[in-house]
């Protein structure tokens, strides 16, 4: 037993506590005990054997005997205790992403809802918002939680895996003798729906870290599968593979991993004019009396062996990517300090839950210059669309806020609904007078293709429209794409001077990286926006900007990376 595995019980006991409704001095205990252990420099079975087991912080006697016993028997028997007096619906409720024992505790207390299916039940009928510090962002919270819990069965979204595996990567760093932990796989490549989690590792005692591993909380089933290898199921669901390999092999680990067989086989062709074949710990000698293995320090070094500069991993499917990196024309992609805006935002006006005010002042914080306040129109009635006398009302507040701001500007923007024949739902004259307007499909998802076509091409032409949102409706695992022509599409958005959205939010990313690069292609210029309904996602931007990364885009194909008054001018040249 080491330091993490300790760490890992403490915190389950923690949660279990909580859940049980303990003292909160005595969860508070734990969770300091926890995280001190993850700290120390020291093994505790050392520390154990010199008596010096209270020299760590946060570890009185009660601890320091549970820490004996697990060190003596492996188990630990409060644990086990806590967790047969849990109910285990209680315990999966843990995955639901921002909702915490205290949270589930109250919501098991007060509406005796004991597992997900009663959770989901609960939430629909709006009785969570009833409970003290709740309100619908819980509701809201709890219901994608379960979307997203139900739509894992092959594949997981991105959103999903990538703080799971985040996480698993800042344990896995604060395990002894670990010296780098990495993801790699699909999610580096930033594919947005994921079959596993890729985890490797670079340590002294691999077989350490395989069973520490083995052990985690979160994890409801986990096995070795392979040599330096091990393999779990989270409680999500979701599978996680983790490989160990010696420092010396990380790189040239870390490269294999990370790219597409597609990528590889391709550079297995210009390897082997060099008489070398790539394996996971580097370049092998097809030489004749030679039989060593180059091993890079990096995946830089990697490349350069190659003759070929580096490739982010993004682009590694084997589509080009090769023969730009010959030609030396990979692309400069997008990253998160390009972004200076968001242009999709919905604030409590209409089915937001912060106030223009709040959103702004989250978007300043994260040093952008300008957001575009985007709320629902007036027939989107199940989410508060604005009538007319209410936008102009939003738009003459949103004047008095660019008076207080400096150095930010918020542009006053609607979400206009596409409506079923292609008319938008606003007037022309109420549209001439928003800074920027975003038109969306939210309504006759089954048209035929035919119709869906028109109907959005004859939004397209109307003069105002800026920002075709969320342009394939599809969501992920749960709803596919309209039958739209994007191809089409593309063509005029080509021609009227559109921007296309790529949507960041997870269970959009829409337009796909696919489109996105075919948009690149035809001139058509992106906007990635969050569609945000709450401060905290204005975080999502990061899962948009991966989709374009992955589909090949530059700062400049991105509107929203460029600077105010750039932006001002190319809005204001419309009107
Ligand atoms: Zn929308
Ligand atoms: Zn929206």
């Amino acid at each position: 037993m080491t330091n993490i595995e300790i760490a890992w019980i403490f915190n389950e006991i923690a949660d279990l506590l909580e859940l049980a409704g303990e003292n909160f001095y005595k969860v508070l205990a734990y969770r300091k005990a926890s995280r001190s252990l993850q700290r120390i420099n020291a093994e505790v079975a050392d520390l154990q054997r010199e008596g010096r087991l209270s020299d760590v912080p946060g570890i009185g006697k009660n601890l320091r005997s549970k820490i004996e016993e697990i060190l003596k028997t492996g188990k630990c028997t409060y644990l086990e205790e806590l967790r047969r007096n849990v109910p285990q619906g209680m315990r999966y409720m843990l995955a639901i992403p921002g909702l915490g024992p205290s949270s589930i505790r109250l919501i098991y207390q007060k509406l005796s809802v004991e597992t997900l299916e009663e959770l989901e039940k609960a939430a629909k009928k709006k009785k969570i918002r009833e409970l003290p510090g709740m309100g619908p962002k819980t509701e809201t919270n709890i219901l994608e939680g379960i979307k997203m819990l139900k739509s894992i069965q092959d594949c997981v979204p991105l959103g999903v895996a990538l703080p799971l595996a985040e996480l698993m990567v800042s344990q896995l760093t604060s395990i002894q003798g670990v010296k780098r932990a990495e993801i790699c796989g699909e999610i580096r490549r930033g594919k947005e729906m994921v079959a596993d989690i890729d985890l490797l590792v670079a340590a002294t005692s691999p077989r350490d870290v395989i069973d520490i591993f083995l052990s985690h909380p979160r994890f409801k089933e986990s096995w070795v599968s392979g040599a330096f290898q091990a393999t779990a199921i989270s409680l999500l669901g979701v599978k996680v593979n983790l490989k160990v390999v010696s420092p010396e092999e990380f790189a040239a680990a870390w490269f294999y991993y990370s790219s597409s067989g597609r990528h590889i086989d391709k550079l297995n062709e210009i390897a082997a004019n060099q008489k070398y074949k790539i394996i996971s710990k580097g370049f092998k000698s097809e030489k004749e009396k030679e039989n060593g293995i180059i091993m890079p320090e990096s995946e830089e070094e990697a490349y350069g062996f190659l003759g070929l500069p580096y490739i982010p991993p993004e682009l590694r499917e084997g589509s080009g990517e090769i023969e730009a990196a010959i030609a030396n024309s990979i692309p400069k992609l997008i990253t998160a300090e390009n972004i200076r805006g968001d242009l999709h935002i919905h604030t409590n006006w209409s089915d937001g839950l912060n106030t223009i005010e709040e959103m702004a002042e989250a978007a300043l914080k994260r040093g952008y210059e300008y957001i575009a306040i985007t709320d629902h129109s007036r027939s989107l009635s199940v989410a508060d669309g604005l009538s007319v006398e209410k936008l102009i009302k939003q738009f003459e507040v949103i004047k008095e806020l660019n008076k207080k701001m400096s150095g930010f500007r918020i542009l006053s923007g609607i979400e206009v609904d596409i409506r079923t024949d292609g008319t938008l739902d606003y007037p022309d004259e109420v549209l001439a007078m928003a800074d920027i307007v975003v038109a969306s499909v939210h309504s006759g998802f089954k048209q035929d293709s035919a119709t869906i076509n028109l109907r959005v091409q004859r939004a397209l032409e109307n003069p105002y429209v800026r920002i075709l949102g969320h342009p394939s409706g599809r969501i992920l695992g749960r709803r596919d794409p309209y039958a739209l022509d994007l191809e089409q599409i593309l063509e005029t958005a080509s021609r009227k001077g559109t921007w296309l959205e790529i949507n960041s939010s997870p269970d959009r990313l829409d337009l796909s990286s696919y489109w996105a690069r075919k948009a690149k292609e035809k001139g058509v210029v992106i906007a990635i926006n969050t569609d945000a309904h709450d401060v905290s996602r204005l975080d999502d931007i990061r899962f948009g900007i991966i989709t374009g990364r992955r589909g090949w885009l530059e700062s400049e194909n991105v509107i929203n990376t460029w600077p105010l008054d750039k932006l001002l001018t190319e809005l204001g040249g419309m009107f």
